[in-house]
């Protein structure tokens, strides 16, 4: 000051303008503008100083709120995996307040990070914040709060708030939930405890803000993570569809070739019968492959335009399994396996024909294919209004970590080295089943065989109308199937 005063003195300026920060006796720091200006005489002689002070800590806590925010949002945008960018935000936050827990839960993980202005509370904060939000009355604390320690109207609510404010030796807490797109992913926890700070109303308005740039960032990460991984399920989809729809070309190329070319092109007329039936039997399957692999596509690209069109008839599912059974036993045997179906007599309800049997033919299908060679088991049982069909094979299982995804498209739990596939096939049976109203689940482990289980609402019989006489048949008939 003296220093500012003397250069005034010497004529270098009239007045001078400085910002700087005090210390009040309750060490609650203070910002001022401070104008110096001189006062001289009518003989042009110094007279006195004017001193005007100004208070502008709430002009300079403003933009420090704001330089944090753009800080913040400038490491969350720098990366999109948000981990390292959110401990960061939890560090920085303590320019403008003196400590911050976010809590973050992404895909079931929950994350913390914490900040505080003394690093030797680092520990405690991160344990008593844990402690915080782990309890279940914590969710339940009003949002646009702030929590003064020892708040006389404190309530049972508030009384772990309260705790952990003064286990902390903090003055005053705010807890704000971290939401986006309607869904909530977490909290921050932000407090005060020196130079006897308390959170005020505009403490809380960043931290909102806060909270919505890292929901935001989190949400965006979330959707980065999942547009990644379907645009590498695609690309992976596409060199394995073109693949499967290639391997299939080969064998039957190579049958049409030995009739044609077997003794020059004039002589097809004159190859044996048996080897014609053969070679036209190979080719009839090999097109069989193609026609399933070409229809699986088709049933996607149907699934995915709009919900799928059922046309409902009355059915009898245990005759349907055994139909099912029969057209798969000769490619079962070739497998080495046997598969056994067991009924309860007539299951009627009121089912798709075509979509039906090509639920029960993929499962049949991927149990002879993942199988191992060893037998199969389907079960056919009513319950009430349901009829519940099971698939069981013995073969190579799937692991844990697996199985919830096995109904997603081009999902699969083996390679396409050891298994050829194009992963369509339980996306389709699950959409089928759903059309149906029914729900297809499976139980398996890895190398002891997997267990699929459909369950079929029966439907309101009575409601069709007889085609052609009756053509409806009673629900509870028995027979031998
Ligand atoms: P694809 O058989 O063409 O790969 P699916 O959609 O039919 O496709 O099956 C998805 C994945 O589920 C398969 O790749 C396989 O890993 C697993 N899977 C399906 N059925 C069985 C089964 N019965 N036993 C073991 N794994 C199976």
């Amino acid at each position: 000051l003296t220093s500012v005063m003397h250069l005034i003195l010497m004529g270098e300026a009239h007045t001078h303008r400085f910002e700087t920060r005090y210390l009040r006796r309750n060490r609650k720091p203070v910002w001022v503008v401070m104008t110096i200006s001189l006062v001289r005489d009518e003989h042009d002689r110094p007279k006195n100083f004017i001193f005007v002070i100004e208070d502008i800590s709430e002009q300079k806590a403003a933009e420090e709120r704001q330089r944090f925010l753009a800080a913040a949002s400038a490491r969350l945008l720098s990366e999109l995996e948000s981990n390292d960018s959110i401990a960061s935000v939890a560090r920085l936050s303590t320019s403008v307040v003196d400590f911050c827990v976010i809590e973050v839960s992404v895909d079931g993980r929950c994350e913390r990070h914490v900040g505080h202005v003394s690093q030797g509370k680092l520990d405690l904060l991160a344990k008593l914040g844990e402690e915080l939000l782990a309890s279940n009355e914590t969710s339940e604390l009003p949002p646009r709060l702030i929590f003064q320690i020892a708040e006389p109207e404190s309530t049972d609510t508030t009384a772990g708030m309260q705790s952990f404010l003064r286990r902390m030796g903090a003055r005053s807490g705010a807890i704000v939930p971290l939401s986006a797109r309607g869904r909530v992913f977490g909290r921050i926890v932000v407090g005060t405890d020196r130079d006897g700070r308390s959170l005020d109303q505009r403490d809380l308005t960043m931290t909102e803000d806060l909270a919505h740039r890292i929901a935001f960032a989190v949400d965006n990460a979330r959707l980065y993570r999942e547009s990644q991984n379907a645009i590498r399920a695609r690309d992976e989809f596409l060199s394995i569809a073109s693949h499967e729809l290639r391997t299939p070309l080969t064998p039957l190329q190579i049958q049409l070739q030995r009739l044609v070319n077997g003794k020059g092109p004039a002589s097809v007329d004159e190859v044996p019968k048996d080897r014609l039936r053969t070679a036209l039997q190979r080719s009839d399957r090999q097109v069989q492959r193609l026609i399933a692999l070409v229809d699986n596509l088709l049933d996607v690209s149907q699934i995915t335009a709009g919900p799928l069109k059922l046309n409902r008839e009355s059915l009898d599912l245990s005759e349907l399994t055994q139909d099912i059974a029969n057209r798969l036993r000769e490619e079962i045997a070739r497998a080495g396996g046997s598969l056994d179906v067991e009924t309860p007599g007539p299951t009627f309800g009121l089912w798709d024909k075509l979509r039906v049997e090509q639920i029960f033919t993929n499962l049949v299908v991927n149990a002879v294919k993942y199988g191992a060679g060893k037998p199969i088991h389907v079960a056919v049982a009513k319950k009430r209004e349901s009829v519940i069909v099971t698939v069981s094979d013995n073969g190579i299982g799937i692991a844990e970590d697996k199985l919830p995804r096995i109904f997603e498209r081009f999902e699969r739990a083996v390679s396409s080295h050891s298994y050829g596939g194009l992963g369509l096939g339980l996306y389709i049976v699950r959409q089928l089943v759903s059309a149906h109203d029914g729900t297809i689940d499976v139980e398996s482990k890895l190398g002891e065989g997997s267990k699929f289980t459909v369950v079929l609402p029966i439907g309101d019989l009575n409601s069709l109308r007889p085609i052609q006489g009756s053509d409806a048949q009673p629900v509870e008939a028995h027979g031998n199937g």
